[in-house]
């Protein structure tokens, strides 16, 4: 892990658990594209630009998840540069209640306070056209967050956040965290266009041709929707979410739970927008029934 791998003229990327990006736009100066889980991780990329013998000069996020962004604070920290992330993404980094807070639904007890959910707060700026380096440019990818977006570099590669997951991470977690089902349908359907040399997501190894992984990522949301659809007989909330960890039986924690849970909510809007289910209030309750 952490290891720096070439994958064009100017183009790299580092590999963890959340891989990083890195363009080089001048001699010695390269622009960072996510910054890993934490400090920690800050600290071996500085290990990697200190043997290259280059500057960091700004860091790009994708969006403002804490393993994207936590070692942000590191890393402007040791080299004075800017972080940047598209807009409704960036206050999320200067407010580390927000993104729990927003999970929960209210301010979450001591014990969800994890650093996988509370990143390490920094100061992104919000992402203009000028504060790109030549040869960089965003494309949105929104959907996994609110409004996350992705990079394409000058020679051709693709870094695409949390656009799509691994088959190893999807099979791992069963369910992935996704904010607006639509939106992400919509996203896979744009990036599945894309031409280019690599794709680099953050949860896989980088791929050539980036149409497999789109379409395993596409048809496991309908396979989850198709699950949550079926079940609905008059269930709640809670026992669809139980039903969907049932099906998958992923790795939990606490933490975990809430991000199905949230994830679940995202299936459930779809659902219900487009006429699948539909809910009453009764017994103090909200039920879930299929109506087709
Ligand atoms: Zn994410």
């Amino acid at each position: 892990m952490y290891e720096l791998k070439q994958l064009g003229p100017r183009s790299y990327y580092i590999n963890g658990s959340s891989n990083m990006g890195l363009y080089r736009t001048g001699e010695k100066d390269v622009v960072l594209i996510d910054s890993g889980d934490d400090p920690g991780v800050g600290s071996r990329i500085a290990e990697r630009l200190t043997e290259q013998d280059w500057t960091l000069k700004a860091i790009f996020n994708t969006h403002a998840h804490s393993d994207h962004m936590g070692s942000n604070k590191y890393l402007q920290d040791k080299y004075g540069c800017e972080s940047y992330m598209a807009g409704m993404e960036a206050p999320f980094t200067r407010n580390p209640t927000m993104w729990p807070g927003m999970l929960y639904g209210a301010c979450p007890p001591k014990h969800l306070w994890s650093r996988y959910l509370y990143g390490e707060p920094c100061f992104s700026k919000e992402l203009t056209p000028d504060d790109l380096p030549a040869g960089l440019t965003t494309f949105p990818a929104a959907g996994h967050s609110p409004e996350q977006i992705g990079y394409r570099t000058g020679d051709g590669v693709y870094y695409l956040g949390d656009t799509v997951v691994g088959i190893p991470t999807l099979n791992r977690f069963g369910i992935t965290y996704i904010f607006d089902v639509v939106q992400y349908l919509k996203t896979l359907d744009e990036v599945e266009k894309l031409q280019g040399e690599w794709f680099v997501a953050a949860h896989a190894d980088p791929v050539q041709d980036i149409v497999p992984l789109v379409q395993v990522n596409r048809a496991k949301v309908w396979e989850i929707a198709e699950r949550i659809r079926a079940f609905c007989d008059g269930v709640t909330e809670e026992q669809i979410v139980r039903h969907v960890l049932n099906c998958y039986r992923p790795n939990m924690s606490m933490t975990r739970y809430y991000i199905v849970t949230a994830t679940v909510r995202a299936y459930i809007s779809m659902l219900a927008d487009r006429g699948d289910i539909s809910s009453y209030l009764t017994d103090h309750r909200i039920a879930w029934y299929r109506s087709r």
